[in-house]
């Protein structure tokens, strides 16, 4: 019986994981749920699976479920805040951790199970981007075993020889061909997308994922903080990876090995695959993904991003050269202008300008210490938003 948290519960990626969960209750025990602020989507996955411990990230959304829990006579102990978070994610009774909250919010809690030795199933991103070199470290110094979720990242990790292990290169393979679907603006007439609605950013053609990635995605930021995700996990440089579009979403990616050899994981674009996948790893179970349809998918189109028409991609490429605090400059910025975006005080076109005009505005550092990563981030978000709040030209 594995023990599981699952940080960010309500989420897209945890509401897939609770799926498969429940496809096997003779293999996964819930430890501990942990949400932001939805109660009543917390209570109800309390009710069904019955975790020892639920963590509200809000104070206030922490008192309303403890009230709930205690008139449903569940023996479930309420945490909050990140003291909280980080508590589920490294208690000693656990196996793994789920880490599927949304962006650097997710940073202490996906690090605390790391450095707790745990096996780490990382989905949030944004920790790797924000401090990939800390991150690997604490994975390598407590024995952690970290599986990506990422579906490229995942799809990639099964590509690489049987016995492979995240954080190191293979001395057979050459590059990594990273896919992306190009998201919903991937045909569109540039010079529309000033008046793009949070609406029409949110409407993945292949996903059906929370709202910011789903901008990231439209964006092509997503495939930039994927990029330098991929270059901690493989131990590649970002010359080495190459994006490839691929409308059809149905090749999640490619290792590209020293004798001509291409690996690709195929599947139906169900995020259930790669999280049954790192979940039962090295084994494989149900995930309740239909098999691919090959008739269906009928063809497979490759094409070569255009880094004009997509700035972000551009922007993680420079911050993946420049090292140190680049990214998690570029993080930051990327989640406040999302924001912005998303509450419609900023044009869809501007995103990548203010997080340009961040990544300008301060010097990048090395990125050896939280303390120094934590100031990064909270520099380039009073920064950004500032650039927003200001309107600077950009
Ligand atoms: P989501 O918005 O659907 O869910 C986010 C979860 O995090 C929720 O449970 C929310 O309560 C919690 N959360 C949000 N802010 C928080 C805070 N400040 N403190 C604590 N908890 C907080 O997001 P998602 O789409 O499930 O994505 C989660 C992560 O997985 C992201 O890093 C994303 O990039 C990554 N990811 C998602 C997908 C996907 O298909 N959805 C695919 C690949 C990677
Ligand atoms: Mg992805």
């Amino acid at each position: 019986m594995q023990n599981i948290t699952i940080l960010g519960a309500t989420g897209s990626i945890g509401l897939s994981t609770l799926d498969v969960i429940r496809r096997h209750p003779d293999r996964f025990s819930v430890l501990a749920l942990t949400a932001n602020t939805d109660v009543k989507r917390l209570l109800e996955q309390c009710l069904e699976f019955q975790p020892r411990y639920a963590v509200m990230a809000d104070e206030g959304a922490a008192k309303e479920l403890r009230i709930a829990i205690a008139s449903k006579n569940l023996k479930c102990e309420v945490l909050s805040g990140t003291e909280g978070l980080v508590r589920v994610a490294s208690l000693p009774e656990l196996d793994s951790v789920m880490a599927a909250i949304v962006g650097a919010a997710g940073l202490l809690p996906s690090l605390a199970a790391a450095e707790a030795g745990k096996r780490v199933l990382l989905a949030n991103k944004e920790a790797l981007v924000m401090s990939g070199h800390l991150f690997m470290q604490a994975v390598h110094d407590n024995g952690a075993e970290l599986l990506p979720i990422d579906s490229e990242h995942n799809a990639i990790f099964q590509s690489m020889p049987a016995d492979y292990k995240t954080g190191t290169k293979p001395v057979s393979v050459r590059r990594i061909l990273l896919t992306a679907s190009g998201g919903p603006f991937r045909d569109a007439d540039p010079k529309t997308l000033d008046a793009v609605t949070p609406e029409q950013a949110v409407a993945h053609p292949n996903w059906d994922m929370g709202r910011k990635i789903s901008v990231d995605s439209a964006t092509m930021m997503n495939k930039g903080l994927e990029l330098i995700e991929a270059c901690w996990l493989f131990d590649i440089g970002p010359d080495d990876i190459e994006v490839v579009i691929h409308r059809q979403s149905v090749i999640h990616s490619m290792v590209d090995y020293t004798d001509g050899s291409v690996l690709a994981q195929m599947g139906n674009p169900d995020m259930r695959t790669p999280i049954a996948h790192a979940m039962a790893w090295p084994e494989r179970i149900d995930s309740g993904v239909a098999p691919l349809d090959m008739f269906k998918v009928g063809r497979l189109d490759f094409e070569q991003p255009d880094l004009e028409r997509f700035p972000c991609l551009r922007l993680a490429f420079e911050a993946a050269k420049a090292g140190g605090t680049a990214s998690t400059i570029m993080n930051a910025a990327n989640e406040i202008a999302v924001e912005a975006f998303l509450d419609e005080r900023l044009g869809f076109m501007k995103i990548a300008g203010v997080i340009e005009a961040t990544m300008n505005a301060i010097e990048y550092q090395q990125a050896d210490s939280l303390e120094t990563i934590l100031a990064a981030d909270a520099q380039a978000r009073k920064i950004a938003q500032e650039i927003i709040t200001n309107k600077v030209v950009y």
